[in-house]
């Protein structure tokens, strides 16, 4: 659609002079690529990979949100993070943003440390041509597919566990939505988790790659992309295609039922996979005022085994868990698996 000419477009940066040169790109779509925005959920596994290569390809904008910190254990499937970013236990929007930065290029990068929810995903994604998947949680991926549905926005699931995963690309009007394929949640504790089965870089790679290249597709203006379910292990070797028919009972995308986007934010404590945490939320709704750092250090000085006040995030040593705020008001709570533990430490120390 694009390849009407092999001469190359003088206008082109020389940096991406060979993605151009590869025909169903272009220079045209490559032109496309630059003014597009991207909201990328997560950026640890997957959204790591997918960050990395929507930067290097150029992409306009890339809004980055992640709700966690670097720990140790990311290390080796995350791959924008090192080691100091896990020693600072750095928010990973924000590390991320910083190894992403040191890429350069004409990408501009928007970070945000927060966890996404229907009260503020609506303001994220505003104006973006693409939602990319990189969480962990099938929840925070229904709200998406609501989002995207509701507003036509095409979006591009990610599932990754052991040694492979699934993809599915979501284009509004265009086949699936990930509530065809999943229309609801199975019950806890019943699939594999990272926590579970592990986790290999092997695996997130190639996933995030499928997603990426679903990615650059769309947002290279190709219309006749239909979006397939892709099935791969990286351990076998094996790697199929899936069939994903429309549904029209849906609850999504038939019935046009945006439950997960309607719904007023729970605010439900999160226990994080794979990490000995809870997050909890505060139980305002949203437009709270952002906590006062140093009045709360000073309070938590005499109750606290440590305090550091670093400007993005408060954190305290206290009973032997460790409490990290953020401007947003939530906090994760480290030490512990039992939502009521960490629910009496954010009340002991955190609450008003
Ligand atoms: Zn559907």
């Amino acid at each position: 659609m694009t390849t009407e000419s092999p001469e190359i477009s003088t206008t082109t940066d020389p940096r991406f002079d060979r993605q151009v040169r590869f025909a169903p790109l272009g220079p045209a779509g490559q032109e496309r690529l630059q003014t597009a925005r991207v909201l990328l959920v997560g950026s640890g596994a997957l959204g790591g990979v997918l960050a990395q290569t929507l930067v290097r390809a150029g992409v306009g904008t890339l809004v980055l949100c992640d709700r966690d910190v670097v720990e140790l254990s990311n290390l080796p499937r995350q791959v924008l993070f090192e080691e100091r970013h896990a020693q600072a236990q750095s928010p990973k929007a924000l590390a991320a943003q910083e190894a992403l930065a040191r890429i350069g290029g004409p990408t501009t990068i928007e970070a945000h440390a927060v966890h996404i929810e229907a009260t503020n995903l609506t303001g994220l994604a505003e104006g973006v041509d693409l939602i990319l998947d990189g969480t962990d949680n099938l929840t925070t991926r229904y709200l998406i597919n609501d989002y995207a549905i509701k507003t036509g926005t095409p979006w591009v699931y990610g599932g990754v566990v052991s040694s492979g995963g699934l993809v599915l690309p979501v284009i509004p009007e265009k086949g699936a939505c990930l509530r065809c394929v999943f229309p609801d949640p199975p019950p806890p504790g019943s699939l594999p988790t990272c926590d579970s089965a592990g986790v290999i870089l092997p695996a997130v790679g190639a996933i995030a790659s499928l997603q990426a290249g679903a990615a650059l597709r769309i947002l290279s203006g190709d219309t006749d992309f239909m979006p397939r379910m892709t099935q791969l292990d990286v351990w076998s070797g094996a790697m199929l295609t899936l069939e994903a028919p429309k549904r029209e009972d849906c609850p999504a995308c038939g019935r046009r039922n945006f439950e997960y986007l309607d719904a007023p934010a729970a605010r439900e404590p999160v226990v994080f996979c794979g990490r000995n945490a809870v997050q909890i939320s505060p139980q305002t709704s949203s437009g709270q005022p952002r906590p006062d750092f140093v009045a709360l250090a000073a309070r938590l000085e005499p109750l606290a085994d440590e305090v550091q006040e670093l400007g993005v995030m408060l954190r305290a040593k206290v009973e032997g868990a460790t409490l990290t705020l953020f401007p947003d008001g939530r906090a994760l709570v480290e030490g512990t698996t039992e939502i009521d533990r960490a629910r009496a430490l954010y009340d002991r120390y955190l609450g008003s």
